[in-house]
């Protein structure tokens, strides 16, 4: 869910366009930033789901235990922490933009994962785990993420320009090469998570 995960900063920086945008890049990812650390660590596992045969798994085959990162709290707690470090120096518009779409991570991956997410970091009190499971259909998943991805590109686009008009020809014209930028990472992006890296 990586490059819905961006389609969805582009839009938010289409609305807070002080937020720089590397750090709402940041934030898309930021839990499985943390994730991957623990996951080299084997605090956080992925195992193959039933029927998986290969492994490791691919494009939404796995069931995830990042009990941590991925737990509701967690995520809360992670992305409260990134949204306080970025208003210490960019301000507290900045700051809540870049932790809402921090946590915006949580809630994009909640239809997708397989019933893995806890509501407590380590799966605290052995509560229900959370998430809807889109990932078994790969085909709408990878779709799902595309129209997200299209769609935020598109807002940042037209907010880029706006903002740029009136302001040169070659402010207008970086706004063109940031969106197609943008447009490029997020296709390479989805291509490569559907081919199964
Ligand atoms: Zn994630």
């Amino acid at each position: 869910m990586i490059a819905g995960h961006f389609g969805f900063a582009a839009m938010v920086k289409s609305r807070a366009p002080r937020a720089p945008l590397w750090a709402l890049m940041l934030a898309t990812v930021w839990l499985d930033v943390i994730f991957v650390p623990l996951l080299l660590f084997g605090i956080e596992t992925i195992v193959p789901a039933p029927g998986v045969v290969h492994s490791p798994p691919g494009y939404g085959e796995g069931i995830i235990y990042a009990d941590y990162t991925h737990s509701l709290l967690g995520a809360l707690v992670l992305s409260a922490a990134f949204g306080a470090l970025i208003a210490w120096r960019w301000g507290r518009v900045a700051g809540l933009a870049t932790g809402a779409v921090a946590f915006s991570h949580w809630l994009l991956d909640l239809p997708m994962h397989r019933h893995d997410m806890p509501f407590l970091p380590g799966n605290l009190g052995d509560l229900p785990r959370l998430g809807l499971g889109l990932w078994r259909w790969p085909t709408a998943s990878a779709l799902l993420e595309l129209v997200i991805m299209l769609a935020g590109t598109f807002l940042y686009w037209r907010a880029a320009v706006h903002l740029a008009e009136g302001q040169g020809d070659g402010l207008v014209r970086r706004a063109h090469v940031a969106a197609g930028a943008m447009l490029a990472s997020g296709i390479v992006t989805l291509g490569l998570s559907v081919a199964g890296t």
